[in-house]
């Protein structure tokens, strides 16, 4: 589990840059990759966020794999980030959410199976922003 924030994807955008482009650079919708990656380069190891995203449009963008929201963080939970990796991005939003709802169901544990279930609904209807999950779940049963 680790933190990770827009800046860490711009002092990371020239080496990814490079996985993906080179060392066989060429001219692709955007540009040459070349003169692209030499302009990271140039921009040296703590570039800025808005330095990189004017080389490469959208290569510090952090989504949230739960809202679906553009952040400025998430947390990284899962497999360590990778090419298919089984990873998951979540918001300081949605890691609270998650953090209620774990701590809801620990909280009712009396041994019983369908007694943890039980105390989440009816903590996501106490709590409109967990009506989501609540529904998904009634939709199963
Ligand atoms: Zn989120």
């Amino acid at each position: 589990m680790n933190v990770t924030t827009r800046e860490d994807m711009a002092r990371g955008a020239a080496d990814r840059f490079f996985v993906q482009y080179g060392p066989k650079f060429g001219v692709y919708e955007f540009g040459d990759s070349r003169k692209a990656y030499d302009a990271l380069i140039a921009l040296g190891d703590n570039p800025s966020v808005s330095a990189v995203e004017e080389v490469c449009k959208g290569w510090t963008m952090l989504t949230c794999n739960e809202c679906r929201r553009y952040v400025d963080a998430v947390v990284q939970v899962g497999e360590v980030p990778d090419y298919e990796s089984d990873t998951a991005s979540i918001c300081q939003s949605c890691a609270h959410r998650a953090r209620t709802l774990i701590d809801a169901v620990a909280a009712s544990d009396t041994g019983d199976p369908g007694h943890a279930y039980t105390a989440r609904v009816i903590h996501g209807l106490e709590k409109k922003v967990m009506a989501v999950e609540v529904t998904t779940r009634i939709r199963f049963e």
